[in-house]
């Protein structure tokens, strides 16, 4: 059955993608990235990184800032910000370094995957959404937010992608979260 709340997961996994680039919180001067024990628990919380490999690198943990940043950049030209002429090509090394493949089998089955292991693959794993959605537009309605010190990302669902603010998406969501953290902690 299809719940009412299936509306609020954007397609292709592109969730994912937002809150890869939201590991940034500008406002609570929060970075899941800042270290690289950071990244592989965020990577391994959601199943991109296995358990066993061995720890993040600081050489693989600014590569993964990059990627954040690309996807960041990306996302702001999908605001109406200008184009970032370099992330296209921080996406393609990623992908190249994570052997980014496509993959096929029988009864119609093609996909694409990450062959390599490790840290490389699992940030490659991230492409897979942007890919898969850049083929049907719906890459175009993640946007980050056009307020400068916020670029928080969402996934803009209104009917003609004129989404501008997070205020309307994500960032109203974060305010209440926050408030409600407040709560908890004055208690
Ligand atoms: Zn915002």
């Amino acid at each position: 059955m299809v719940s009412v709340n299936d509306t609020t997961v954007a397609p292709h996994q592109l969730d994912l993608v937002i809150d890869f680039v939201n590991t940034l919180d500008p406002d609570e001067h929060i970075d899941a990235l800042a270290t690289s024990a950071g990244l592989g628990r965020w990577l391994r919380e959601r199943g991109l990184l296995e358990r066993t490999t061995r720890p993040v690198g600081e050489r693989e943990r600014l590569q993964a800032v990059a990627l954040r940043e690309a996807l960041r950049g990306l996302m702001i030209e999908h605001n109406g910000g200008a184009p970032d002429r370099d992330a296209p090509l921080v996406l393609e090394q990623v992908a190249r370094r994570g052997a980014l493949s496509a993959h096929f089998a029988t009864e119609g089955v093609a996909e694409l995957a990450a062959d390599e292991r490790g840290i490389q693959g699992a940030l490659a794993r991230l492409l897979i959404p942007v890919f898969e959605s850049a083929r049907d537009g719906s890459w175009n309605r993640a946007k980050a937010c056009r307020a400068s010190d916020c670029a928080w990302a969402f996934y803009d669902r209104s009917r003609n992608r004129s989404g501008v603010w997070c205020e309307m998406a994500v960032c109203g969501n974060r305010a209440k979260v926050r408030s409600y953290r407040n709560r908890q902690t004055e208690r």
